[in-house]
């Protein structure tokens, strides 16, 4: 992926194992939104990490607190690393399995556009990207996942949570998660 190593916005895909599992699912609104969110937002000056795009107040909703996460295969778990603050249309592409099957025609192809103007590339560019994307990398890790999930999914009943990074308000998070019986601490 070395000639597309200069792009801030990438394409990323949650493994299926961990679709719809996120931390925040498992917190109350009041701890979210009135307490990590406020303070993410803040902590980035109400800015895009990636393209910079910043709203004024009235449009602060169209900056989304994206979970950075890792995926532990082995013991079923999501392991949250960060919090991230991005405008809707980049949060886009690190859901962008999900975004395709979500948006119409139109909304993809106005994606695309933002994402031609990130990256400063063609939209020659970006389909070499999507290619290579598919081959390479991609299509082996989706592979390996597919295989280990089969192997592994049979003894995982419920995916667990394990808060790795350094985030807001991380012991309330915790004992929430220990609340609901989905945490996971790595020893
Ligand atoms: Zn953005
Ligand atoms: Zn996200």
């Amino acid at each position: 992926m070395d000639e597309f190593s200069y792009f801030k916005l990438k394409i990323d895909a949650k493994p299926t194992l961990f679709h719809g599992k996120t931390v925040r699912k498992n917190l109350t609104q009041t701890l979210w939104l009135k307490k990590i969110r406020p303070h993410i937002l803040k902590e980035n000056n109400y800015t895009c990490a990636i393209c910079k795009h910043c709203p004024n107040e009235e449009n602060y909703k169209e900056l989304h607190v994206h979970e950075i996460e890792e995926y532990d295969f082995d013991n079923g778990v999501v392991k949250l690393i960060g919090l991230d603050l991005i405008c809707a249309n980049c949060h886009a592409f690190q859901h962008f399995k999900r975004s395709q099957l979500v948006l119409s025609p139109e909304q993809l192809d106005r994606l695309i556009t933002h994402f031609t103007k990130v990256n400063n590339c063609s939209i020659e560019d970006y389909n070499l990207y999507r290619k290579k994307l598919q081959r390479s990398a991609f299509e082996q890790n989706i592979e390996r996942i597919m295989f280990r999930q089969k192997s592994t999914i049979t003894k995982i009943d419920h995916i667990r949570f394990a808060i790795l990074g350094d985030i807001p308000f991380k012991d309330l998070v915790i004992e929430r998660l220990k609340q609901k019986g989905v945490y996971y601490e790595y020893s």
